[in-house]
């Protein structure tokens, strides 16, 4: 049995516990799906573990090209070790072809390639289901300055051109995603760096040939088997854990 920790945050999919370090959290992955702001909701074995996995790759990848991020080292299946950020509260959207809610909103066909990456931000809040806001209400309301809103633009764009090569190398085009953006300090120095997770469940990834979605819009859009999909964009990145992650209990872990 893993010692008791101290719980500091649980959210959908995932769950924060108290770091061995000050200004270090575990990052805890959960089998556990929701979408629509969590009205439709299941578990499916194995997610917590691939994206666990796949949530390392992509930040090592870019720590490895100079974009910060506050990912320190995987701890074991299902769990990492981070650094502990204040997160600014938007979730930050980049977009290079038209889906999801932007399709809806403007009437667009899904997968319209875009005149240029299109960086967005909603307000996360749940209660709201996370309101699509412009730059005038985050500088008002004070939940990020003009400033940080720069430097979130360059870091989601530097994100943005990684990601895209990455899976475009694997036959996968990278339709869109969110990340978050955390406050680390040094000393009286504030800087913004990568945080929470990059994995299938917060991106669009469409296969190159054929157009199969392999994201969670195969939960979203009850489209097959999540862990299926998942599994496959991990063997094209070369991420596999062991030779069979959907027979990882979450029970045997820890
Ligand atoms: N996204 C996310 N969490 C959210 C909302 C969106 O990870 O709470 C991701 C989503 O997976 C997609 C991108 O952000 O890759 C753009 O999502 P969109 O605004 O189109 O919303 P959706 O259609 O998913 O409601």
């Amino acid at each position: 049995m893993a010692p008791r920790r101290k719980k500091i945050y649980e959210g959908k999919a995932k769950v924060l516990y108290e770091g061995p370090e000050p200004g270090t959290l575990v990052q805890y992955f959960k089998d556990d799906a929701t979408a629509f702001n969590a009205q439709k909701k299941d578990v499916i074995e194995g997610k917590g573990v691939l994206n666990n996995r796949l949530s390392e790759f992509f930040m090592t990848g870019l720590t490895n090209v100079g974009v910060p991020n506050h990912f320190i080292k995987r701890l074991n299946m299902r769990e990492q070790l981070i650094r502990q950020v204040e997160i600014v509260p938007l979730e930050v959207i980049v977009r290079n072809f038209a889906a999801g809610s932007m399709a809806k909103r403007l009437g667009m066909e899904e997968g319209t390639p875009l005149p240029r990456p299109i960086v967005e931000y909603s307000y996360k809040n749940d209660d709201l289901g996370d309101p699509l806001v412009p730059e005038e209400y985050i500088i008002a309301f004070g939940w990020a300055t003009q400033q940080d809103l720069d430097d979130i633009v360059a870091l989601a764009l530097r994100v943005n051109d990684f990601l895209a090569g990455i899976f475009y190398g694997v036959g996968i085009k990278l339709v869109d995603f969110k990340i978050e953006i955390g406050r680390v300090w040094d000393g009286d120095f504030m800087r913004l760096i990568v945080a929470d997770e990059i994995s299938p469940d917060s991106c669009r990834l469409w296969d190159v040939k054929t157009g199969q979605k392999l994201d969670k819009d195969v939960f979203r859009r009850d489209l097959g088997n999540l862990a299926d999909a998942y599994t496959e964009v991990a063997r094209r990145l070369g991420v596999l854990p062991t030779n069979n992650t959907t027979n990882i209990k979450p029970t045997l872990i820890n």
